[in-house]
């Protein structure tokens, strides 16, 4: 499903994020990528989304290297993957209602489709009475709800939840943490970025260490795997 082969990353002002990096993930794998702040976590990511091209190396998605893709095609991969920004998750001028309908706009889905798509998905997020609020009304929890909606809302392959607990109390991040299971129980690959090892420790999944921009190990439910 996803597979990073001797990746490679050199930000132009020769800052090395990411070093030889090769993994595999399968569909419905459920992943924490972890590692101290700057160890290349987002980097990660806009390469996974095609926003940025690795300096070396080849990533492959849902069959395809990513980075021999036209434009076109990068923006149908970027609909098969759901993200969570670590921040500017969404836009402060557009109402919750507008937010969300926004990603299935630019992905050309028909009007009267959109709120059949949206209705289920904003049951399942409890967001129903929010739609007409802006981002700034709503707390950084229920902020975060419609993010993973949004996320959600085009039926991705995959979602990749940045940092998706940071600056939320604890029993909002395991809301949002449980939220995260449950679309994986659905078969969705999920990896989360996360340097909160309290809630990496809860869980007993697949863990990617990171460290200065090195894949330092790869443990599956407390079995090493060597890279
Ligand atoms: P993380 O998400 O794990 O905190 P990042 O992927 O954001 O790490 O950053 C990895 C490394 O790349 C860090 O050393 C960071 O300072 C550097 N970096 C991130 N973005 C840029 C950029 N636009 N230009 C130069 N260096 C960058
Ligand atoms: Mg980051």
């Amino acid at each position: 499903m996803l597979k990073f082969d001797k990746v490679t990353f050199t930000y132009p002002d020769g800052t090395i994020a990411l070093k030889d990096i090769n993994f595999e993930a399968e569909a419905g794998e459920f992943i924490f990528l972890t590692g101290p702040t700057g160890s290349g976590k987002t980097t990660m990511l806009k390469l996974i989304l095609a926003s940025l091209q690795p300096t070396k190396g080849k990533i492959i998605f849902d069959d395809k290297n990513i980075n021999q893709l036209r434009e076109w095609e990068k923006q149908l991969l970027r609909q098969k993957i759901g993200v969570v920004f670590q921040n500017k998750n969404l836009i402060s001028e557009l109402n919750i209602k507008e937010n969300l309908y926004l990603r299935l706009e630019l992905a050309g889905i028909k009007k009267e489709d959109q709120g059949d798509k949206l209705s289920q998905i904003n049951h399942r997020f409890q967001l129903q009475d929010k739609l007409n609020y802006f981002p700034s009304q709503l707390s950084s929890g229920e902020k975060r709800k419609v993010a993973l909606a949004r996320a959600l809302s085009l039926e991705p392959l995959m979602i990749f939840a940045d940092e998706p607990t940071a600056n939320l109390d604890p029993a909002t991040s395991w809301e949002i943490m449980t939220e995260l299971v449950k679309i994986n129980k659905d078969g969705i690959l999920v990896i989360v970025a996360s340097h909160n090892d309290q809630i990496v420790n809860k869980f007993r999944y697949r863990v990617l260490s990171l460290n200065k921009g090195r894949l330092i190990s790869d443990v599956r439910n407390g079995t090493y795997v060597s890279n």
